[in-house]
Formats: C-alpha cells, sequence, structure tokens
C-alpha cells in the first residue's frame, strides 16, 4: 500500500511512521517527489494495517498498489524517474541516450577504435561483451576481466561511460569494479537470484525483456532488483520469440508505451536483437524513438567480419552515425533531444 503524506511534513513525522512500518514488519520505501513524499509499505497484507496509518495526522491518504509489482508502478511514483549515469549524464529525462559498441569485446584496438567512433557520432555510452550467454557451449564465451579492463581503458580515453553484461551473481562484484551499469541480459531476465544480487548493488541496472516474458513478468523482475533498494532500474526491450522468422526476433515497441503507462521506469529498446538484420536496425531504432524509448542500443564493429558474436548485425560506424542523425531528427520532433 502507499502512503500520501501531507505536503510539508517534517522529518519527525517520516520518522514516526517509518519507525511503525518496522514496527509492524512491513519494509518501508520512500519516495520524496517533487510536492510530497510517497511511503511504500510493501508486503502482501500490508493493506490490513490501512487504519492504523489513516489516523496518522501527516498521512494524507492510504491507497493500495492495485498491480503486483509495487515500488515500480506509477501507482507508487508518479513522475519518471531519472538516474544519472557516469559524472553527468542523464537517463530518463528529456535527452535520448544512445548506446553503441560491439556485442563482445574482442581486441583492444577494435574496441578503441569502436569507442572513439561511438562518441564521434554522437553515442553516449559505450556497450561491449565481456560474459557471453552463447546458445551454443563451444561459442566464444568472451574474455571475462580482460575485456572489462578494455572496457576500463575505452572509458578513460572517451569519457564514455561503459555498460557490460553480468550473467552470473559471482561475477557481480567483479563486474562491478569496472562497469558504470550493469547488463543482465534477456536469458536471465528471470534468474531471480541474479536479480537480487544486482539489487544489492548501487550501480544502476539495464533489465533486458526476456524473450518470452509478458511486460508483467519483467516489470516483476524489475520489482526484484528495486525491493532490494537499487532504485536504479532501467528497462530494455529486445524483442520477443514469436512465429515469424523474417527477423531474429519482434520487436514489441508496443512495450515502450505500455512499460511508460505501467512504471515510471526509463526504458530503452535495442533494435539490433530485436531484428537482428542490419539493413532493418534503422528503420526500428527510428520507430524506437518515435515511441518514446528514453535510450536506443545499438552494436557496432570497425570490422564487422572479424566481430566474434553477432557479426550479422553489426553496425560499420558511418552506418551508426547515420542512425544516429535520423534519430535525431525523429527526437527533435517529439520534443527531444539526443
Ligand atoms: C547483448 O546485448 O549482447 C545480448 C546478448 O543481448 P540479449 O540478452 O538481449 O540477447
Ligand atoms: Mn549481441
Amino acid at each position: 500500500m502507499i502512503l500520501t503524506l501531507k505536503t510539508g511534513v517534517s522529518k519527525k513525522d517520516v520518522q514516526k511512521i517509518i519507525s511503525k512500518i518496522k514496527e509492524i514488519g512491513y519494509k518501508p520505501s520512500v519516495s520524496a517527489g517533487a510536492e510530497r513524499i510517497v511511503i511504500g509499505v510493501i508486503g502482501e497484507k500490508a493493506i490490513l494495517h490501512k487504519d492504523t496509518f489513516e489516523a496518522f495526522d501527516a498521512v494524507e491518504m492510504v491507497t493500495a498498489i492495485s498491480k503486483p509489482y509495487k515500488l515500480v508502478s506509477r501507482e507508487f511514483k508518479k513522475e519518471n524517474s531519472v538516474f544519472t549515469i557516469g559524472k553527468n549524464l542523464k537517463v530518463g529525462g528529456k535527452q535520448i541516450v544512445i548506446i553503441g559498441g560491439p556485442c563482445s569485446v574482442d581486441t583492444r584496438e577494435n574496441l578503441l577504435l569502436n569507442a572513439r567512433e561511438v562518441k564521434k557520432a554522437g553515442g553516449t555510452i559505450l556497450r561491449g561483451g565481456a560474459f557471453k550467454p552463447r546458445s551454443s557451449p563451444y561459442a566464444f564465451q568472451g574474455l571475462g576481466e580482460k575485456a572489462l579492463q578494455m572496457l576500463a581503458e575505452a572509458r578513460k580515453a572517451t569519457g564514455l561511460p561503459i555498460i557490460t553484461e553480468v550473467m552470473d551473481p559471482r561475477q557481480v562484484q567483479m563486474v562491478c569494479r569496472y562497469a558504470d551499469i550493469l547488463q543482465i541480459g534477456a536469458r536471465n531476465a528471470q534468474n531471480f537470484d541474479l536479480l537480487k544480487e544486482v539489487g544489492m548493488t548501487k550501480k544502476p541496472v539495464v533489465l533486458k525483456r526476456g524473450m518470452s516474458t509478458t511486460i508483467e513478468e519483467w516489470l516483476m523482475a524489475a520489482e526484484y532488483i528495486i525491493s532490494r533498494d537499487n532504485h536504479q532500474v532501467i528497462l530494455c526491450e529486445r524483442g520477443i520469440r514469436t512465429f515469424e522468422t523474417a527477423t531474429r526476433n519482434t520487436l514489441d515497441l508496443s512495450a515502450v508505451p505500455v512499460v511508460k503507462h505501467l512504471s515510471h521506469l526509463p526504458i530503452f529498446v535495442d533494435p539490433s536483437h530485436g531484428v537482428g538484420v542490419r539493413d532493418y536496425i534503422g528503420p526500428m531504432a527510428r520507430a524506437a524513438v518515435a515511441a518514446g524509448a528514453d535510450g536506443i542500443m545499438l552494436e557496432t564493429h570497425p570490422h564487422p567480419a572479424e566481430a566474434l558474436s553477432d557479426a550479422h548485425q553489426a553496425l560499420l560506424p558511418s552506418q551508426f552515425g547515420h542512425i544516429v542523425k535520423e534519430m535525431r531528427a525523429v527526437a527533435e520532433a517529439i520534443g527531444r533531444t539526443i
């Protein structure tokens, strides 16, 4: 349930309410909005204590959250969540962030060149896989910590914050030492132990949609992270499995307005994995911006033929630059910036 406090309540009043919540065995989650403070009281039977909290002078209203996910819901927080990545990049605001970089990190030279090209073309975050979830155990699995070190070097050279996937709870600490943003991949979207583990870090997390998870299941996965007190969760639509085989996945762009309606969290779109065909990525990237995405993730490689994973969908720097320009025009048309 949500406690909406009256405007201008004192810290002492808030503290009293928090103590009461803890006393009856629930976990308070405080969100200070522009006008009011709201406190989430999370627990299955919390609403049974409605009268207790209505009796507090500082409480204006007690409402049940109707959805199974609580802290990620718009009911809990009306304003969009905005996070700062790295030094000063805002995610979830007017600016649409652009992530570029290889599917997997291969050589230092390729990565540094890629990072410089991404930056030159207007990219704002560098991606690169160090631990790769591959369908075949015989396929390239990523360079692990060596790749993380190269990513850190590329960040130093360009100033771009870095995002990389973490696949296993045992890798979380190590990946946190290097990355600015943790990525949970589609195949781990419902790996609840991993979600809990990244929920205990202070790093922003990009949570990809599982290839067969519904939007509700996806938001529940985000709730796993936020309920451990890491509120910096960004959702990322990357295509779902359907009967269609012309594209690698079916990019569900309707998820963007649906998520915006149901949740206050930022949402990115990854057209590279969404369609998996180089020529279709640009049109879907433009469409994603038009649909309201807060960020776009694109796979790039200076020499796609050398890429050790997803070579067929890697964009050349020039193609990436062209798509960024087109996305910028769409962004401006809807009052946003790139
Ligand atoms: C990736 O971003 O490289 C990746 C493996 O994506 P997904 O988890 O969406 O398949
Ligand atoms: Mn990939």
